[in-house]
């Protein structure tokens, strides 16, 4: 018989690179965790980990009080339970689907009011013309960990008797003037999901001022149980885990080196990408930034638009997302709202339209940024 010749075997394809990898701790000290969960048999319901992990982030963050979730969305919906939230809550369409699902679950009306489109958040201006006598609550988003006009919030709510809930999913470690961003607002809501600058796998917590604040939470995401014998709420269950708890922990071992890691590659990204005419990135953050998110805005001068931009990296294996398109007022739960209405929305309709966020994450090789600003560029 013949030998069949080799067939012409192409060179297999890069693998793809993603908007972002998730950072791990290093496995030998996450099994070693794992031990001590195994000997405990303590798996949940504020076991040591979780105990030493709020501490820690307390210390890291510069907070006065954390409660841990099991995830950022039920400790958004338990920050909305903790504060007796009703009626019209003031929140923008630009953002995760959940800042929006969280106030339909909780039986409330948002109502959008449009960005500013310097910094993607919530424009003061609008939040103050949308407020109606039932307005109870403002829940701005800190969009891409930029702080929003954390003053001029607070001012606004204090004139009109608003609770503020920042969604601070985007914002861990992110301060402004040496202090956290975290300690605006009555309440601030962290996730600490896979896709974040800082996870425990699934996850996320919620910051508070006062102790009593902090019991209250605390009651909620354990079924409202004070006791074995008493209940004091309608809670829900919000635990985190010792296994999340563990990891959490151990994160934050190396967190900061991950941030700056992230940092270096948005400044390449915007050394490369300087002057390429139809792209702009964002200034460089005057604030302590986490840089979890690297988004461009492609104008329509750029030839390819934003959505052949994006379909060009995306045959190139890189997965850029058009983080937040569409908007949230778009989605048919969403729609029907007067507020949802496009023309009301003109900023957050354009940013939905121009934004792209590149991939960035601690381990993006330089080689990669390179190869991602030349597809970019040669357009
Ligand atoms: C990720 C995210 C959430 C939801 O957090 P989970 O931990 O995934 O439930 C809420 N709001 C914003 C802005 C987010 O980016």
């Amino acid at each position: 018989m013949e030998p069949v010749a080799d067939p012409v075997v192409p060179a297999p394809a890069p693998p793809p690179i993603y908007v972002t990898q998730p950072e791990l701790p290093p496995l030998q000290d996450f099994v070693a965790a794992l031990e001590q969960i195994w000997d405990s048999k303590f798996l949940t319901n504020g076991g040591q980990f979780h105990q030493q992990f709020e501490a820690a982030l307390c210390e890291y963050l510069g907070v006065e009080h954390v409660s841990l979730f099991t995830n950022g969305t039920i400790a958004l919906m338990t920050a909305l339970q903790a504060l007796g939230i009703g009626g019209e809550v003031v929140t923008t369409p630009y953002s995760f689907v959940a800042t929006a699902n969280a106030l339909l679950w909780n039986g409330l009306q948002p109502v959008f009011a449009d960005i500013d489109p310097a910094t993607f958040n919530l424009d003061p201006a609008r939040i103050e013309a949308a407020i109606t006598p039932r307005t109870t609550a403002i829940m701005p988003v800190h969009c891409y960990g930029n702080p929003c006009d954390v003053e001029r919030i607070e001012a606004i709510a204090k004139r009109h008797g608003l609770k503020v809930i920042y969604d601070a999913a985007h914002a861990f470690g992110v301060r402004q003037d040496g202090r956290s961003i975290l300690r605006h607002g009555d309440l601030s809501v962290l996730s600490f999901h896979a896709t974040k600058v800082f996870n425990t796998f699934e996850g996320g917590a919620i910051v508070c001022r006062d102790a009593a604040m902090k019991q209250h939470i605390d009651h909620l995401k354990n079924f409202g149980i004070a006791d074995e014998v008493t209940v004091v709420a309608a809670g829900i269950n919000g635990k985190m885990n010792e296994v999340s708890a563990a990891c959490g922990l151990l994160q934050l071992k190396g967190v900061d080196a991950a941030i700056g890691k992230r940092r270096a590659v948005a400044a390449h990204y915007r050394r490369l990408l300087a002057g390429v005419p139809g792209v702009r990135c964002m200034p460089a953050p005057v604030h302590e930034a986490n840089d979890g998110y690297f988004p461009i805005l492609v104008g329509d001068d750029y030839p390819l638009g934003r959505d052949g931009l994006y379909q060009k990296l995306r045959d190139a294996g890189i997965h850029a997302r058009r983080y937040f398109y569409p908007l949230i007022s778009d989605f048919p739960m969403y729609q029907g709202i007067a507020s949802a209405a496009p023309e009301n929305l003109p900023q957050a309709a354009a940013a939905a339209r121009q934004v792209l966020c590149l991939p960035i994450y601690p381990g993006l090789e330089p080689g990669a940024i390179d190869s991602i600003a030349s597809l970019i560029k040669s357009s």
